[in-house]
């Protein structure tokens, strides 16, 4: 069994939206009030208050204050939980001599929402069938109309209420198996700039998926003068700039949705074609460190493509459909540098967008480095070279490489 997020869109009506802001309100307050405490509390002491000292403190204010009375309890207590996560992750940073920002107090225009820890304690959702669209009982609002739909139906486990560009979410997590179909054929898939990936697959074919590029120029453009259109109302109370704001986070959501959507749909489209997939571990961190202007102009591109969000989602479908996952180590394979034909090693610069080889390879860089790591995921080395021994001299009888090779491959890679 695992744990998978539902996003439903809740349609609460006039009087729901006044008490959902009202919620929201208080556990801002809660939030607020509680680092404060903290704060003042290692000011006097030099001790830290914890988290179980906080809920007994929590149940303090609940008897002094009605508003808070009426609160689901738990929910508070996932508030809680909230600011010592924000404490923990504040010091586990501090440990690990990164730049850490000290947790703050949240305005309510930046406070996210809420959260329920059972369901059908605060929350329980009535879903139709197959979990799709319904209703949501929220304890102190109602019940509030929500769409959506679960790819996997299953138990309902916690509820995250979340306010973002005015409007309201419930993320439900459900405990559920999910499954997928999964195609038969190996690749290796290197992440690029020019185009997204480019996959070689075992029957000897190479396709690039091309980039998106959501934010091009035009695109830009446009979110620059919404943003510029934000700034210059100043006097955060007119309803002027409340509509500049909502018109530069309908965009920004816009944007956010598309890049979403083509991500899951290229993933699910990889993973039904492949059973098994190799790619290299991704260090997007240190390629997209601060840098000159041509480096700034590379990190935005990288980060349109959100290289990691890609491969997170396409890992955790392989896993669904139970396709073979393979990562192959980057420093011991050198896949961008070592030729898919002869395994011979040349430094390239990034700049070097064909790999040619003496051997008398030539393809792109991007195709070679994908070839090097379906080799290497599949035969141990660059070239597939032990195959082309033990294979009756035609070096790809991996051509629609059947995977029961696959049970011995998974002892092999551990
Ligand atoms: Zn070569």
């Amino acid at each position: 069994m695992e744990l998978r997020k539902v996003t439903y869109r809740m349609y609460p009506g006039t009087r729901q939206t006044e008490k959902l802001e009202e919620l929201l309100g208080l556990h801002q307050r809660v939030y607020n009030t509680a680092l404060e405490e903290r704060i003042r509390v290692y000011g006097e002491t030099s001790k830290t208050l914890g988290f179980a000292a906080q809920c007994k403190e929590l149940t303090s204010w609940r008897k002094q204050c009605e508003a808070l009375a009426a609160v689901n309890a738990q929910s508070l207590q996932v508030t809680l939980k909230r600011l010592d996560l924000a404490y923990a992750a504040f010091f586990r940073r501090v440990k690990a001599g990164e730049t850490a920002g000290f947790p703050r107090f949240k305005p309510i225009q930046r406070f996210a929402g809420w959260g329920y820890k059972t369901h059908g304690d605060g929350f329980r959702l009535q879903a139709g069938d197959k979990m799709r669209h319904g209703h949501v009982r929220l304890s102190g609002v109602g019940m509030v109309r929500v769409r959506g739909q679960a790819r996997t139906p299953g138990a309902v486990k916690t509820a995250e209420v979340q306010h973002k560009g005015g409007r309201w979410y419930l993320s439900v997590t459900v405990e559920c198996n999910p499954q997928r179909a999964s195609g038969t054929l190996a690749m290796g898939l290197d992440w690029g700039l020019e185009s997204f990936a480019t996959v070689c697959s075992s029957d000897e074919k190479t396709h690039s998926v091309a980039n998106p590029r959501f934010l091009d120029k035009p695109q830009r453009q446009i979110l620059k003068v919404l943003q510029q259109a934000v700034s210059r109302k100043k006097d955060k109370r007119t309803n002027n700039r409340r509509k500049a704001v909502a018109l530069l986070s309908a965009e920004s959501r816009r944007i956010a949705n598309r890049r979403k959507d083509f991500l899951h749909k290229t993933s699910a489209g990889l993973v039904n074609q492949y059973g098994l997939i190799a790619t290299e571990q991704l260090s997007v961190k240190n390629m997209t460190a601060s840098g000159g202007a041509h480096k700034r102009g590379l990190n935005r591109s990288i980060l349109d493509t959100a290289p990691s969000t890609f491969l997170n989602l396409l890992k955790t479908k392989a896993e669904e459909a139970g396709s073979l996952w393979v990562e192959v180590p980057t420093r011991q394979v050198k896949p961008s540098q070592t030729c898919h034909r002869c395994g011979s090693q040349c430094k390239k610069l990034l700049s070097e967008r064909r790999h040619q080889c003496d051997c008398g390879a030539s393809c792109s860089r991007d195709e070679n480095a994908a070839r090097v790591m379906l080799h290497w995921a599949l035969y141990g080395n660059a070239t597939g070279q032990e195959l082309s021994e033990v294979g009756n001299g035609s070096r790809l009888a991996a051509q629609n490489h059947e995977i029961p090779h696959i049970a011995a491959l998974v002892a092999w890679v551990g």
